[in-house]
């Protein structure tokens, strides 16, 4: 699963101490970060370096900054611009993860330099990880979107289903996105049934995970089928099934958290009926 390391600090701090020498120095380039081509790390001795970086954190003892630059800044000799979803692999796992950090903090920066309301240029507020309107007063903080995910079991099958979006071949749980005013567990039955037709019951929280693309918040359920048949909504839903751990179709990568899911929840299904 992707998660930031447990000796990350991400705590909100003025960046007074900030020096390209002792810091870990992440340029990113929308949703890409110059990587080197040589080793498995971040290119940073570069020119593209931002006099005026954003502070991301601290990992161990060294103060981690993003670097923004414009969208056609090319990546210097030896280096490359990489997107996220490549850097699992490329990178070691705790660096990738805080790369998604910086990812989804720059971002959220470049996209929020003028007040949504008024339309004033914004600034950074110094206290707090924020962008401020002088004008009126409006305070922008990063936006994340909850997001859920839910395994569907019913005995020892689990329901998984192919969005039309996904690869050739590919399965997964059922996700989708809160709409405004509802829990995580209403969006639970509302996916499942909107998207296959049935509905659910005993809902069993598993983990959540932050999904940088661009900025959500995936929470992951199981729940046990209750009542009706699959009708997959064809909009969505290319094809969905009741699997066995025998009769498995090509799952997700190891990093997504619905692979986490469908694991955890078949060795316990595996527990349970043997
Ligand atoms: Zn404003």
């Amino acid at each position: 699963m992707l998660k930031t390391p447990g000796d990350f600090d991400g705590a909100f701090n003025d960046f007074d101490a900030a020096s390209p020498e002792n810091a870990i120095n992440i340029i990113v380039r929308k949703s890409e970060i110059l990587v080197d081509d040589r080793q498995s790390d971040l290119f940073s001795k570069t020119d593209l370096l931002s006099p005026l970086p954003q502070y991301i954190g601290r990992y161990k003892r060294l103060s981690v900054y993003a670097h923004s630059v414009h969208g056609a800044a090319e990546a210097p000799e030896g280096a490359s611009w990489v997107g996220l979803r490549a850097l699992f692999g490329r990178l070691p796992d705790d660096l990738a993860a805080i790369a998604g950090r910086a990812i989804q903090l720059s971002e959220w920066d470049r996209s929020h330099r003028f007040c949504g309301a008024c339309g004033t240029p914004t600034e950074r507020a110094e206290k707090e990880r924020a962008r401020r309107c002088g004008a009126c007063g409006l305070t922008a903080y990063p936006r994340i979107s909850p997001a859920m995910m839910c395994l569907v079991t019913r005995g020892n099958e689990i329901l998984l289903a192919r969005n039309v979006n996904f690869p050739p071949g590919r399965y997964s749980a059922l996700a989708g996105f809160l709409e405004a005013g509802e829990s995580a567990e209403d969006a639970v039955h509302r996916e499942v049934r909107e998207e296959v037709g049935i509905e659910v019951k005993d809902l069993r929280y598993f983990a959540s995970q932050s999904w940088p693309f661009p900025h959500s918040l995936m929470i992951a359920f199981s729940a046990e089928y209750a009542s009706g048949e699959l009708r997959p909504d064809t909009s969505e839903i290319a094809d969905a099934q009741w699997f066995t751990q025998s009769s498995l179709p090509q799952l997700p990568p190891q990093v997504s958290i619905a692979r986490a899911l469908i694991d955890n929840t078949l060795a316990r299904l595996e527990n349970t009926h043997g």
